[in-house]
């Protein structure tokens, strides 16, 4: 029998896997994960892109009556940080009410969480559509895992997805999506004696930054994420003092919302800029929100009322999560971001989850599979 109290066991044996990335690692989780799934029927394919960085695909499920639901997390985590750990970051200690590691929250205990409450509805889910549990390697670099089983062409089909990244069990209807540009000028370099006879890429860059600042989105704000964001975070030029830079480069960080298509976006921006700026995209994110009204969502609302103590209301997170890539497959099936870690907790130093939220969610995802493949 597989009880909700064997969820924070797995995050503890999770987190003694360190899967700091980089460099990564996920591989012994991935297979811990899968040992167990494919010993409860499971049929589990690992995909790997790199060394010892490996995602795995879980499903189960024979009927073609409606699409599988879908569960979605990362193994990996971010680094320790700088400032000493008061734990072991590895250990997996609990203390009042607590499981202490790295990764604690963001995200093993969601992972363990939506895995044992899989297996414990593993023999009433083999005759349904189903559900697919894909679990991510290499999501705090940019969703690559991610992206890299999209491409693939591996993901398969879902009707609706949960993403289980840290919301202290509170139902997110979407985030806002990411779009990082690196702008570059060019100029011709010079002594520096002699600034008449080249050409300054910093102040062609400058007066891109200018711009940059003023940039107002064409696009109307989006009801609930309001309108999107951009700031230049890095700027690089030259190469030493007496020599006329021959290049410089901008990094931006845009944070969009549904009403902005990044690709016209991408276009606005290069006429702004001018002809004599070359734009390179670094990542590209859709935006991830489903509509409050949609039935699956107000369901999912039904089942965390009583968790809560409180009917949700329409919110969204402010980071963004692997659904931006997982939905290019899920034809942008509904989907919501759901999980038991807290999201204070994410990348910080001394990270940890709380017990009963981690057992209060595992019962929340088995009611949530029951609503999508029992009827
Ligand atoms: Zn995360």
């Amino acid at each position: 029998m597989v009880k909700a109290q064997d969820a924070v066991q797995l995050t503890r044996e999770l987190v003694r896997m360190n899967t700091v990335n980089p460099p990564g690692r996920e591989e012994p989780c991935a297979r811990h994960l899968g040992a167990r799934l494919e010993a409860a029927g499971f049929q589990v394919k690992y995909h790997s892109f790199g060394e010892r960085r490996v995602s795995l695909i879980a499903t189960i499920g024979s009927s073609d009556s409606k699409l599988p639901l879908c569960f979605t997390g990362h193994m990996d985590t971010v680094p320790l940080g700088a400032a000493p750990w008061r734990v072991d970051p590895f250990a997996g200690e609990t203390s009042a009410g607590m499981l202490y590691g790295r990764g604690t929250s963001d995200m093993k205990c969601g992972v363990a969480a939506f895995t044992i409450a899989a297996l414990s509805m593993a023999k009433h889910l083999a005759s349904t559509c189903g559900v697919n549990l894909v679990i991510t390697a290499g999501e705090e670099t940019g969703c690559e895992g991610a992206f890299r089983l999209y491409r693939d062409g591996v993901l398969g089909k879902a009707g609706a997805l949960v993403v289980a990244e840290p919301t202290s069990n509170y139902p997110f209807v979407g985030h806002k999506g990411a779009l990082w540009l690196k702008a570059r000028t060019r100029g011709f370099t010079a002594h520096g004696s002699m600034p008449e006879k080249g050409v300054n890429a910093v102040y062609k860059a400058a007066h891109v930054v200018s711009r940059l600042e003023q940039f107002s989105f064409p696009n109307a704000p989006h009801a609930l994420m309001g309108q999107a964001t951009l700031n230049v975070g890095t700027f690089h030029g030259g190469h030493n003092i007496n020599s006329v830079p021959d290049q410089a480069e901008i990094g931006v960080d845009i944070r969009t919302v549904p009403t902005v298509d990044h690709k016209t976006l991408i276009a606005v921006l290069a006429a702004q800029l001018g002809a004599d700026v070359e734009l390179e995209t670094l990542m590209d994110l859709e935006a991830v929100y489903t509509e409050p009204w949609n039935p699956w969502i107000q369901s999912v609302f039904d089942v965390m009322a009583p968790i809560l103590g409180e009917a949700p209301v329409p919110r969204v997170a402010t980071y963004f999560t692997d659904a931006a890539a997982l939905n290019r497959a899920y034809s942008d099936s509904p989907t919501v971001i759901l999980g038991p870690g807290e999201p204070q907790m994410a990348h910080q130093t001394d990270e940890y989850c709380v017990l009963e939220r981690v057992e209060k969610s595992v019962a929340a995802y088995q009611e949530i599979m029951r609503r999508w493949c029992f009827t």
